[in-house]
């Protein structure tokens, strides 16, 4: 039952460019996955359309980066380039030099852009670019894989055309790039729910960081332990979201869906299934806004392309009860075996060991939370 309009952003040369083999940050999931969901009918029909991006324009990306910023991400894809590329983060173990490090990431960009760029036009209810979500770079730094900001920059345009923007950040990974940039403003309200600091990159993104000036108590930090579950994770989720983004009352909301908090993420610690990504979709969905969504980290390649195939169809209305996501993908060509049912991951529950580490945590953080943020917005 698709109502809404939804398009997917992706092209064949995305597929093109690629980060270095050794890295662990991998270009194809996007090809992948819409390999996945064009044979599930999933980018067909009247409501769905697949667009091709152009690469993001030097005056958009300066919007948030310095030229100087972008001149040397431009000489060091070409092998040039002095120490000053190492004060930006430029050549590092996260964010090595290689050919493709300035087209990937401004075509990326430039895809999150056209999906901001058809919301912004009434051309989209709802868009996802799977090559988007690089939520860590600065206007000066390349951190964490992410060179190009697009996650700032989309929110930033959409605030240029006077839109309140909701960023929702699900990243096992502090979203701390676009957090920073709206650090100080209350158009922008940044959410995100991450893994704590004290146990992974970047070390930041701690619930008493909440915004300054304007923009206090329009941050928002969920910081999460070793271990959270889908039923702890939805505890917290269901106890912040739903009511700041009712009262902020947003126009659209850009959603970054890194996979990395899923179980079985090489680089992370958390224990998710994509049910809880499927129903944190669904929830955002009873808002009745546009949502620009984008991919972000996810380094099990085939979870996080399961994921976003589930992610998506939720997204465009495609999840019934009688779809290809809770029933077997029949003539569908399958990624493995496991797929054989659906593309909703198993339940997993925790162990009662895991609950007693988790729960307090979660509790504390939520309590931080409801005092020092929700009467700020009249919660
Ligand atoms: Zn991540």
């Amino acid at each position: 039952m698709a109502t809404k309009k939804a398009v997917f952003v992706h092209s064949a040369r995305l597929d093109e460019l690629s980060y270095p083999p050794q890295c662990p940050f991998n270009t194809s999931r996007a090809g992948r996955l819409r390999k996945i969901v064009h044979s599930m009918g999933l980018l067909s029909g009247p409501d769905k359309i697949e667009v091709a991006p152009e690469p993001a324009p030097r005056a958009v990306l300066e919007k948030f980066h310095s030229a100087r910023y972008l001149d040397a991400l431009q000489k060091a894809a070409r092998g040039t380039g002095g120490l000053e590329l190492l004060y930006m983060g430029i050549g590092t173990g996260d964010c090595p030099t290689f050919p493709d490090m300035y087209d990937y990431p401004v075509l990326a960009c430039g895809a999150t852009l056209t999906a901001a760029d058809l919301i912004l036009r009434g051309q989209a209810d709802v868009a996802f670019n799977p090559s988007g979500g690089f939520h860590h770079a600065g206007p000066e730094l390349a951190a964490g894989f992410c060179y190009i900001n697009d996650m700032a920059i989309a929110c930033q345009v959409l605030a240029e055309a006077g839109k309140r923007v909701l960023y929702l950040d699900i990243d096992v990974h502090y979203g701390d790039g676009v957090a920073n940039a709206f650090y100080d403003r209350k158009d922008v309200m940044t959410i995100s729910f991450h893994e704590s600091g004290r146990t992974l990159f970047p070390g930041t993104g701690f619930e008493d960081e909440i915004g300054e000036g304007d923009g206090k108590g329009y941050c928002v930090n969920v910081p999460l332990p070793v271990g959270t579950y889908d039923e702890a994770y939805k505890k917290a989720f269901d106890a912040i979201a739903p009511s700041l983004i009712a009262a902020f009352d947003p126009d659209v909301i850009v959603f970054e869906f890194g996979a990395d908090a899923l179980a079985g993420d090489p680089l992370a610690h958390l224990r998710l299934t994509n049910n809880t990504c499927a129903d944190i979709i669904a929830s955002l969905l009873t808002f009745h806004k546009p949502i620009l969504m984008t991919g972000g980290g996810g380094y099990n390649v085939e979870n996080t392309v399961r994921a976003w195939a589930l992610g998506w169809s939720v997204l465009c209305g495609a999840d019934g009860p009688d779809s290809h996501a809770n029933i077997g993908l029949g003539g569908v060509m399958l990624e493995s075996t496991d797929w054989s049912g659906g593309l909703r991951d198993r339940q997993l529950p925790p162990s009662p060991q895991q609950r007693r580490n988790v729960l307090p945590e979660i509790e504390a953080v939520i309590k931080a939370i409801k005092t020092n943020i929700f009467p700020l917005h009249g919660l």
